[in-house]
């Protein structure tokens, strides 16, 4: 309202001008009377699940002249080098060039400048606010924060994905000038103000966020890793409460000369990439089965069938093994939940072929593999799986343990989660409120369940299996006493849940 009533003053204005002054006036009119200075929108701040800020920003300014208006370009020249830190010559070549008639001599100018600035009341020079993006955890949520350009538009991550609601809506100011465009002493000035961006609060937690960076630089070190990644998700609602890619940057620090190095640590690979999952897809295998048992599915094994022993299965001549070589009799007479513990490789491949590639691919399908999760960030990768219809036996077989399949760490840890909390599949989430500075709610995000991917009786059966994975096969290091940890262990990583007194998360 207020907007629409001042541009009606402008022209009202001009109005006047142009009929008073003749049409001779006209065009000078226009271009002296509506000298205009930006007044930038603030950016939006992001904050945790629980109100700590994690990105804002530090009052700055932009500085700029309207050439004019300067009276004496050398003694201005001398000032603004002096106030702002910069050479003479710099300010001089710039108030003498030719091309526009309003030059930035300097953005991001701290407060203290733009005081002396002030002080000085030099005719001709102007500022504005700009937005200098600060994170003050540094090397903090990196991947997922993502950054602004240098004039503050978003880039990447939830920066870019969010720009919209961030970045709010600049206004400005018009001021009355006189014929060489120096603002009139007692002229009238428009200010149409500016519309801050709103503030995203995340799903993120702090406090678990911190625990997990500090987790997966120590893993870094440990294993001289060449990367570390980690994803924590509540799998009663899909909220995202950390995620860590490591190696990153800190985001004050953003490497904007190095495109090949910003790209690499900057990349959430989490989301963004896939790999061949390996043995953490079994608990896919493992859960169909379950489930087509439950249903009466005379092809699916009985949850206590003792499978057979051999290192070895031959699918269409084509020979499958173990990775254990079987020698040492641990993988000796198992059932689904020994198959589990140890991780033996042939008991899924008996478990995708009685099932079939249809039913198999049913599963993949309500897991949603090959497809996005849905996430609220850029760039998510669907994976790969193969056309159902190209998939021959030996390829099932090998899905059955996580091979000739590609996935990315959410889809895993999503649908992981799941399987063991009652077979609902919820649309992983990192943003739970956008808002104004004021409070104002503009959107509240609510938990969406996507599909149910096995029934509650079957998620029951095979968190309680995982569970013993945890307390006494393959997953025993994630152990923690007073707690129960469901997981399952695979060459890249653990899958892992945790069930606490209330809180249950899951990471993978
Ligand atoms: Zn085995």
């Amino acid at each position: 309202m207020a907007v629409t009533f001042l541009f009606l003053c402008v022209l009202g204005r001009l109005f006047y001008v142009q009929v008073i002054w003749g049409e001779d006036l006209q065009e000078k009119a226009i271009d002296q009377w509506t000298r205009e200075i930006p007044v930038v929108a603030r950016r939006g701040d992001i904050l945790d699940a629980n109100g700590v800020v994690l990105a804002t920003n530090d009052d700055t300014y932009t500085v700029f002249v309207r050439k004019k208006a300067v009276k004496d370009k050398e003694y201005l020249s001398k000032k603004l080098s002096e106030i702002l830190g910069v050479s003479y010559q710099y300010v001089f070549d710039k108030l003498t060039a030719t091309s526009s008639s309003e030059v930035t001599i300097k953005k991001q100018v701290k407060k203290e400048s733009i005081d002396c600035i002030i002080e000085q009341n030099f005719s001709g020079v102007y500022y504005s606010r700009d937005n200098s993006r600060v994170y003050p955890y540094n090397e903090f949520l990196t991947a997922v924060l993502g950054f602004t350009s240098t004039d503050g538009k978003g880039q990447s991550g939830l920066e870019l994905y969010y720009d919209k609601y961030l970045s709010g809506i600049n206004g400005e100011i018009l001021y009355e000038t006189d014929i060489v465009g120096v603002e009139i002493d007692g002229g009238k000035a428009s200010y149409i103000p500016a519309t801050n961006g709103l503030n995203l609060k995340l799903t993120i937690d702090y406090d678990v966020q911190q625990l997990c960076e500090t987790a997966m630089d120590e893993a870094m070190e440990i294993h001289k890793a060449k990367s570390a990644q980690m994803i924590v998700i509540d799998p009663s609602c899909g909220a995202v409460r950390a995620l860590v890619t490591k190696p990153s940057f800190n985001l004050n620090e953003v490497p904007r000369d190095d495109l090949v190095s910003l790209n690499k640590l900057g990349r959430n690979g989490i989301i963004c990439d896939i790999y061949e999952p390996g043995s953490t897809f079994k608990v896919l295998t493992a859960a169909a089965n379950v489930e087509e048992y439950l249903q009466g599915n005379k092809n699916a094994y009985s949850i206590n069938h003792i499978y057979n022993s051999s290192r070895y299965r031959y699918i269409d001549g084509q020979k499958v093994k173990c990775w254990s070589d079987h020698k040492n009799g641990k993988h000796a007479s198992l059932t689904l939940q020994g198959g589990l513990n140890n991780s033996c490789n042939p008991i899924f491949v008996d478990i995708a072929m009685a099932l079939g590639k249809k039913t198999m691919y049913k599963y993949v399908e309500l897991f949603n593999y090959g497809q996005v999760t849905g996430i609220d960030f850029g760039g998510e990768a669907q994976g790969m799986t193969l056309p159902e219809s190209a998939v021959q036996n030996v390829d099932l077989a090998r899905i059955a343990f996580g091979q000739t399949i590609a996935v990315t760490g959410l889809q895993l840890a999503s649908a992981t989660a799941s399987a063991v909390n009652g077979g609902y599949y919820y649309v992983p989430y990192l943003v739970s409120e956008i808002y104004s500075e004021d409070g104002i709610v503009a959107e509240k995000i609510q938990p969406k369940l996507k599909n149910r991917t096995i029934s509650e009786q079957a998620s029951k059966i095979v968190s309680e299996m995982l569970e013993k994975v945890v307390s006494e096969g393959s997953g025993k290091q994630a152990y923690i006493e007073g707690y129960r940890v469901a997981g399952k262990t695979g060459v890249f990583g653990l899958t892992c849940v945790i069930i606490a007194m209330k809180k249950r998360y899951i990471m993978a």
